[in-house]
Order: C-alpha cells, then structure tokens, then sequence
C-alpha cells in the first residue's frame, strides 16, 4: 500500500512562488493586485474594469453525486484538473469558494483540495484568509443592530417586532443560537424580540457579494434587501433604512477576488463562499469572470452534488454572469457510490460489485441532470487505493453504456500529471455540440418552478406545500416577486428532502416548509423537509484534533 502524507503534511512542506509571480504568469503586474502578506493578494477594480473586453476562455463546472461521509473529492479533482491543464500546456486557472470555519471545526477539517491537488497558503485559507467572511459577517450583524436600533429610537417606519426576517449569523456551527430573545432587561437595552442566528455562509450578504458585478451593483442589491415588515404587513427594505453605503463601505474589500496558488503554481481565484444546500453554492460571479479573462480555461466547483450546486450554479448564477458552463464534470468514486447502493462506511474496504451496480443510479440520475441542461458531461472517476479493478470495470462499462467520456483520474496521489486523461476528455467534451438551456422559464409561477426543480432533478414527483409556505408564496406573488429564480435549501445527502434515502428514489414528495424572500440576491428560498440554516457540531467535532505549535505551524487541518 502506497502512502500519501496527510493533506496538511503536503501543504507545509511545499514550496510556493510569491503571488507577484503567479499574478505575472496570469498576465498582471504588482499594480494589478493588493498583497495580502506574500503569498495572498486581491484583484483590483481597476484591474477587472481593464480586462473588461478581454475574450473570456472557457468554463468548466465540476460538480458530483450526492455526498456520502465516504467522500467524493469534488475540490481535489477541481484544483487537479486545472494543474492537469496546465501540465498539458494549456492557460488555465481554477476558481474556488472560500471554506467556512464552521465546516472546518465541525466534520470536514480543510476545504483547500486534497494529497497532490491542493491551494495555498491552505492553512490561511481554511481560517481567516484574506477575512472576507468576517466582513460579510459584520456587515450582517450592523444590519441587525440598525433594525433594533430604528425601533428602540421610535420606530418611525413602523417594523413589526415579530415579522422581523433579518436573523443575526457568525461562521461557526452553533446550533445553540438558532432561536434567541433579544433587548431583555428594561428600556436602556432595547426592545424585547425573537431572533436567531444563521452561519455567516447562508446569509444574504453572502450570496449579494457573490452575485454582484462590482460596488454599484452590490449597493442596489443590498438597497434591495427586505428585512421586515410593518405593522400593516408591508415590506421593509435596507434602502428604507438608508444603511446600503455604510453596508457596502464594511464590504469593498472584501468583493475583490482573492489571488492565491495551487501546489503545481497554477493560479487561484478562491473568493465568496455560499453553501449549497442551504444557499446558492457557487463562488462569486466577479471571480469567475475575472478569470475568464485571464485564463483558456477556467475550472470551478459547485458545492454538494448537481441537484444543489449545479443546479443552482446553472439556473442562478448563470442569469447572473451571463455565462454558462461549456462542459461538466461530474466527479463519483467507488466507495460513495458503493453507500449509494445500501453499503455503511465501515464496509467500504471490501469489494462489492452488487453495492456499486445499485448505487449507479445516483450518477445516472445526475447525468441525466446535465443532459438535461443541454451540457456536454464528462465523468471523473477519483480513484481511492480500496478501488478493486473489477468495480472500475463496472464503473466504466456504465459510462460507455451511457455514452457519457469517463476518465480514471489520480490527481489525489499524482498531481496534475494523474489528470492529463481528463483534461484531454474535458476539452473533447467542450469542442463538441452543446445548446444550454434553462431549466424553468422566469416568468413561470413560484410554484411551478419548485414542481419543475423537483421533477426534472431531483426525480421526484411534486412538491408539498404547508399552510405558511402557500401563504408566503401567494403574498410574495402580489408583491411582484414571482419572477425570480428558486434557490432550494435542502439536504445534501439525498436527492429527495429525506436524508436517509440513498441512490435513486423514487415517486417521493418534497415538503415546501417555508418561502424566504432575498431581494437583494435576486432569489426566493424555498426551505425543504428539516434543512436547518445553522447547522449544529458533531459529537466529535473536528476540531478536537486541531492544535497549534509553539512556533505558530497549525496542526489537524486534515
Ligand atoms: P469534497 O470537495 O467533495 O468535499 P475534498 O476534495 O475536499 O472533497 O476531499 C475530501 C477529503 O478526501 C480530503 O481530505 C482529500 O484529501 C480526500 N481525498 C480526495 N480524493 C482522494 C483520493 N482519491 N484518495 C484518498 N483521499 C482522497
């Protein structure tokens, strides 16, 4: 058995270029950029206003099946397929979301990429980075002190206390602070209200800095934010409260796009991080494009499997940027498919052709998926060390019984050089015929398109509303915003609202619990089945095995 050092022991022991360097090599000088220390620094506006007519270079979206706690390596084949491309000599960059300290504290540890196809600085990445998360999160929370503010000073635009939406958020997994009262102890200290507290990565910030083309942009949005209603039942916006300049000041820094590395130099735009299943999952649409501009190639990830962040990416951020995928890949392995097909994660060592066969129709149903939409797919197989070579087979012989490219990809043990295969595939892939469609027309009713999502991607049959959720739906419509895409919150593990079914359900009904509004996204999010926007830590966090050397180098990170 082959040994690959844990993932933190290959970060530290590499050697990076400074960022002046990978920054020249993508065709910008020391001006073009701000150095965060120096191995990090941010793009500036002026930069992305020059590249603006520059011809943009191809996009690739790596999306996967569903997760299992056996793990797929969406972000390891992401960074090795852009290390793959330049190994083949091809411009290439990758572009990442920014990992959430909650995740990293909670089951997850880094989400910089995995063994031979990493970004660095991963350890500044996975903690505080360039502190974009942090802006956004104060941002946040001076938006909740200004809505309790306005009320304890009179409350002229009449806010009702009890249908405040705006909830407070911190990146953390803190299930404790879900449902909270605030303003107890007498008039000095405000007045008393319900609140709760969301993680930093679903709030609506977060998906406003992603989406918006620059600082005017980003200012309507955040102007358009809905954070109440009145007594009367009208809807309060931030422009109401006159906070969007101050809200977009705390956030100019942190919309420039982040410029770091990758283990092999190929450079990396990590910027914006929403989570996909309980936001709309994709890195910010101002990175994307300034790497289009930059690169020939540009690979990026959507998070969870493509009935989220694909889904999202293609039927959201799509509208948004103005540019869609010319191919994707979708990234399966063995052992998660092997869950899919009834196995538990302490069998995974075993071969087991049955398993494997049974838990291919989840990769067939997301195939099916991205058809759907038009694009061209390509397969990427990341091979584990348990593979056996009779379960590649079958994995194979599937993909060519699907007629869908397939590629064995290494990138974990070897690197970009483990991925020339695939990059070869996905360029074929990207030089055929592809006609990208959305999945559901704007102007189709709020309902329809949640009964669209699941039906088309999900395979399920309908949706199910609650009382409340039909209410909102109805009220939402007459306030003129039914024309605006769906982003659905619901679990990754399943394509169904249930995380308990695996691989392909089937005839399932999917629970609308509540419909939120986010103007100034530009989306309305429909809540499914238990999904909870705070998520809670495990009973054995990862960060019990997280520690700190007296000389500064962190420890347990994955
Ligand atoms: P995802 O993006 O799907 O969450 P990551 O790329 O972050 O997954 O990988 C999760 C973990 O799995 C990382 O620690 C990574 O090193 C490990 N991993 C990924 N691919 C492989 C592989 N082929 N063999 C062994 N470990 C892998």
């Amino acid at each position: 058995k082959k040994t690959v050092p844990s993932d933190i022991d290959i970060a530290q022991a590499a050697t990076m270029m400074p960022i002046t360097e990978i920054a020249a090599g993508a065709g910008m000088t020391p001006d073009d950029i701000v150095m965060y220390g120096k191995y990090k620094a941010k793009i500036t506006f002026d930069t992305i206003d020059r590249l603006k007519n520059a011809k943009d270079g191809k996009l690739i979206l790596v999306t996967s099946i569903n997760p299992t706690p056996a793990g797929e390596g969406k972000s390891t084949v992401t960074v090795g397929l852009a290390d793959a491309l330049k190994a083949s000599g091809k411009n290439s960059m990758v572009a990442l979301r920014e990992p959430s300290l909650g995740p990293v504290m909670g089951v997850k540890g880094g989400a910089t990429g995995g063994g031979y196809a990493q970004v660095l600085p991963m350890e500044d990445i996975n903690l505080h980075f360039t502190g974009d998360i942090h802006a956004i999160t104060t941002a946040n929370n001076a938006l909740s002190a200004f809505i309790d503010n306005h009320i304890h000073q009179g409350n002229d635009l009449q806010i009702d206390p009890r249908r405040i939406i705006w909830k407070r958020v911190m990146d953390m997994n803190d299930r404790a602070l879900r449902q909270i009262v605030v303003g107890l102890g007498g008039p000095a200290r405000g007045v008393p209200r319900e609140d709760g507290f969301d993680i930093t990565v679903a709030s609506e910030i977060m998906a406003v800095l992603c989406l918006s083309s620059g600082i005017n942009d980003m200012k309507n949005r955040l102007s358009n934010i809905v954070v109440a209603y009145t007594y009367q039942g009208e809807p309060v916006t931030v422009s109401d409260l006159e906070v969007q300049g101050s809200l977009a000041l705390l956030l100019k820094d942190a919309l420039k796009p982040n410029l770091v590395q990758t283990l092999e130099q190929t450079p990396a735009l990590i910027h914006g991080g929403p989570f996909a299943n309980i936001a709309h999952g994709c890195n910010s649409v101002l990175a994307t494009q300034t790497a289009l501009k930059l690169a020939d190639y540009v690979v990026t990830e959507s998070g969870f499997g493509a009935d989220l962040g694909a889904e999202k990416f293609l039927n959201i951020k799509t509208r948004t940027s103005g540019k869609h995928p010319d191919a994707v890949v979708i990234v399966a392995t063995v052992r998660a498919l092997k869950m899919h097909g009834g196995k538990s994660k302490k069998e995974l060592t075993e071969a087991d052709t049955e398993a494997l066969k049974s838990g291919l129709t989840n990769l067939e149903k997301h195939l099916e998926t991205i058809r759907e939409f038009g694009l061209p797919a390509v397969v990427a197989i990341n091979k584990f060390h348990t593979d056996s070579a009779s379960e590649i087979e079958i994995l194979e012989e599937f993909c060519k019984a699907q007629q869908v490219p397939f590629s064995l990809t290494e990138v974990w043990e070897k690197g970009g050089e483990g991925g020339k295969d695939l990059a070869a595939r996905v360029i074929d892939a990207i030089e055929g015929e592809s006609s990208f469609k959305y999945l559901y027309d704007l102007e189709m009713p709020v309902k329809e398109k949640i009964n669209t999502i699941i039906q088309k991607v999900y395979g399920g049959s309908e949706a199910v509303f609650s009382k409340k959720a039909e209410a909102q739906i109805r009220q939402f419509e007459s306030y003129g915003w039914g024309s605006l895409p769906v982003c659905m919150a619901k679990t990754q593990y399943s394509l169904s609202d249930d995380p308990a079914l695996f691989g392909r359900p089937k005839n399932f009904q999917v629970t609308i619990r509540e419909v939120v509004p986010k103007l100034g996204a530009g989306f309305l999010v429909a809540l499914t089945g238990d999904v909870m926007t705070m998520p809670g830590l495990p009973k054995t966090p990862a960060a019990k095995n997280m520690d700190v050397t007296g000389e500064g180098k962190g420890i347990g990170l994955f």
